[in-house]
């Protein structure tokens, strides 16, 4: 795979390899980067993580919302966790969290930017260390995720006649966008800005009903989960104290129509 300039007249189709002629070629090849050039080693930074798609008998995160970059590092002040406090200083790593139900949850550990990256064993350790921390106790896991996503890296030389897109370009996330903006001309600017600023502000009104509600100061993670736990007590024993009468009734209803056939009942067959 190559791109090559100003050889029009092979541009047909050659023994075993396809030649197609154009006027711009992007390379969108991802990480592989086939066709853009660089002149100095790729040597990215990544993005590693561990996650699980689970059945927990209970969880403290609430249904209509995700948990991002939860940076918080109790779990590891545990005795005996002393080597993974320090590893977790040096590296630190935060969690992922997307509810399905009250029972079923994808968990994710996550190291953001780490070089080399950091092994999969030892998020999967964080991973189980939270987890026992919290009490969520796993019962059966769904899906298993291993990521691994280069992150950085050098930039394609410039100036070259391939433009590299997306991963290629070392683009992610925002920068994207952001790159686009920085190489459109101005009428595209200017159109941009006149449709996404008003739809940026009318995405940030909606999230500012969510901030400062989920997981307040006062509430951890640890104090969701035992008073998710505590209220399914209480309503499991409410369930019970209510089904009791009517349990009773039932027994009782079945004993005196036990006791007609038999005629021991003390009202139609009466002993007394
Ligand atoms: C598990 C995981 C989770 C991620 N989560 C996020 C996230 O939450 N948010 C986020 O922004 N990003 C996330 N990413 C990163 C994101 O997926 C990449 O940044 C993005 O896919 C890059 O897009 P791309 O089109 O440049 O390259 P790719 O999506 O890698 O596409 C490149 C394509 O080129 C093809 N190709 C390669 N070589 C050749 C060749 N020689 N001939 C023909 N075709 C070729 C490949 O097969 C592939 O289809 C995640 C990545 C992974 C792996």
């Amino acid at each position: 795979m190559g791109a090559e300039w100003g050889r029009e007249e092979e541009a047909s189709q050659g023994v075993g390899r396809l030649m197609i002629r154009g006027s711009l070629v992007l390379d969108a090849t991802g990480h592989a980067r086939r066709l853009v050039e660089y002149d100095k080693k790729f040597d990215p930074g990544f993005q590693g993580a561990y996650g699980i798609v689970a059945e927990v008998e209970s969880h403290p995160f609430a249904l209509d919302t995700m948990l991002f970059m939860d940076w918080r590092d109790d779990h590891t002040h545990a005795p005996g966790l002393e080597a993974m406090r320090a590893a977790n200083e040096k590296l630190p790593t935060f969690l992922y969290a997307m509810p399905f139900t009250k029972n079923k949850v994808f968990l994710e550990e996550t190291a953001l930017v780490t070089r080399p990256a950091l092994d999969f064993p030892e998020l999967k350790e964080r991973l189980q260390a939270r987890l026992k921390y919290l009490g969520i106790k796993v019962t059966r896991v769904e899906e298993e995720e291993y990521c691994l996503i280069p992150m950085g890296g050098v930039l394609p030389k410039h100036p070259q006649r391939v433009l590299a897109l997306g991963g290629t370009a070392g683009e992610r996330l925002i920068v994207f966008g952001l790159s686009l903006f920085v190489k459109s001309n101005n009428a595209a600017r200017a159109s941009l800005l006149a449709r996404g600023i008003p739809g940026l502000i009318a995405m940030l009104g909606g999230l500012l009903p969510t901030l400062g509600d989920y997981y307040g100061d006062a509430e951890s993670l640890k104090e969701r989960k035992d008073a998710v736990d505590a209220a399914a007590r209480k309503a499991a024993k409410a369930a019970l104290a209510a089904a009791a009468p009517a349990a009773s009734a039932a027994s009782s209803s079945s004993g005196a129509k036990e006791a007609a056939l038999s005629g021991s009942g003390s009202g139609a067959g009466g002993r007394s």
